[in-house]
């Protein structure tokens, strides 16, 4: 693949979006990445720049090029804004989230974590459905929402983990629900997973669970988990408690998964409250370079990336000061480049 084949959009975002990005950009650029970027705001630089959070030159630039890197963006309260990140989701029909947590760093709570979620991006009770029941003057005296859940949707994020369960070597996959009280709802994604497992019996490990359970199981013995696949509200809550298994959102990417585009970002936020200081930690934003580098057919300069990662901060003990080190934004891309050299 020759450098500069593969057109991409890259969104350096807010807070310490923009600082990550460029060491980001540095990183890939010592690694010879193969990708064209178009540069293009969204989040409070698109307002600040374009009027809005997310400009349409910045829609049309995904639809183009299929793929983007995004830094996190700050959604403003109030205003009347939509969150950026779901209408991205909606926009493009994002329908699989994978976030995959490994232990980089040993020596924490738990060691010798791999695992990977897979969430339904576009249904469940996500969706967003709700209002307020008034009663004797007070606006708020019954709240009532609903989900939607889909069997067409249910099967696709169902086979997207089955098969990614298969390319990506994993042994198990479980499934995780709430059919014992969200009869329908959730009842439907695991009747449709199952049915959709069948296919996969003899290949893959496979058993389901309940939600509750799964996430005490989560912290009693990860290590029963290889995949999980789940539904969306579930999956945003338990992808969190995967990431306090390795150290924090500073280390975990993620990837949203579309039919014709596919964004890849880290979990964290635009953390205003070390913006600008040169101490943030582009690790997630680095991982989610990697699985956009496995994503485009390119895994030798993914595996290199993560590679290098590994080394700067296990072997040469460089890290930022979110994971107790003293090193600079600057200081630890240094690092990075040199293990790449
Ligand atoms: P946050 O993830 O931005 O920050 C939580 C804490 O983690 C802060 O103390 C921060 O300093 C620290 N932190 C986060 N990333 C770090 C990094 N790379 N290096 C070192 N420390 C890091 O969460 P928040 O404060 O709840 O949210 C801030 C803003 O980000 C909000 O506007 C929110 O809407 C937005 N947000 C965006 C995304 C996204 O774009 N994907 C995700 C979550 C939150």
């Amino acid at each position: 693949m020759t450098r500069g084949a593969i057109p991409a959009t890259i969104i350096p975002g807010d807070g310490i979006g923009p600082e990550i990005m460029a060491t980001v950009s540095q990183i890939l650029d010592a690694l010879r990445a193969p990708f064209d970027w178009d540069t293009r705001q969204a989040g409070l630089a698109g307002i600040e720049q374009c009027g809005d959070p997310l400009p349409p030159a910045t829609l049309d630039s995904i639809r183009r090029t299929g793929l983007a890197l995004k830094g996190p963006l700050t959604t403003p309260i109030g205003g009347g804004y939509r969150s950026v990140n779901v209408r991205l989701r909606e926009e493009f029909q994002l329908f699989a989230n994978v976030r995959p947590a490994r232990t980089l760093v040993p020596g924490g709570r738990f060691d010798n974590i791999d695992l990977v979620l897979i969430r339904e991006n576009l249904e469940g009770l996500y969706v967003g459905f709700e209002h307020y029941i008034s009663i004797g003057g007070d606006t708020h005296a019954v709240a009532l929402g609903s989900g939607l859940n889909t069997r067409a949707e249910c099967r696709r994020i169902s086979e997207f983990a089955f098969e990614y369960a298969l390319k990506h070597r994993r042994k198990k996959v479980t499934i995780v629900h709430k059919a014992n009280v969200l009869k329908a709802l959730t009842g439907l994604f695991l009747e449709t997973a199952r049915d959709v497992a069948q296919r996969y019996a003899g290949r893959l490990e496979i058993d389901d669970k309940i939600v509750d359970n799964c996430a005490m199981q989560l912290v009693l013995n990860p290590w029963q988990f290889d995949l999980i696949v789940t539904t969306n509200l579930f999956g945003d809550i338990l992808s969190d408690e995967i990431a306090g298994l390795v150290g924090g959102l500073g280390m975990t990417p993620g990837a949203n998964i579309g039919e014709k585009a596919a964004i890849f970002e880290a979990v964290h936020g635009s953390a205003p409250d070390i913006a600008g200081q040169g101490i943030a930690n582009p690790t997630a934003l680095l991982l989610a370079a990697a699985l956009m580098l496995d994503h485009v057919g390119c895994p030798d300069q993914a595996d290199r990336l993560r590679s290098a990662l590994t080394a700067t901060l296990t072997e040469d003990n460089i890290k930022t000061r979110d994971l107790g080190g003293s090193a600079s934004t600057e200081k630890f891309a240094h690092a990075v480049i040199k293990r790449l050299s």
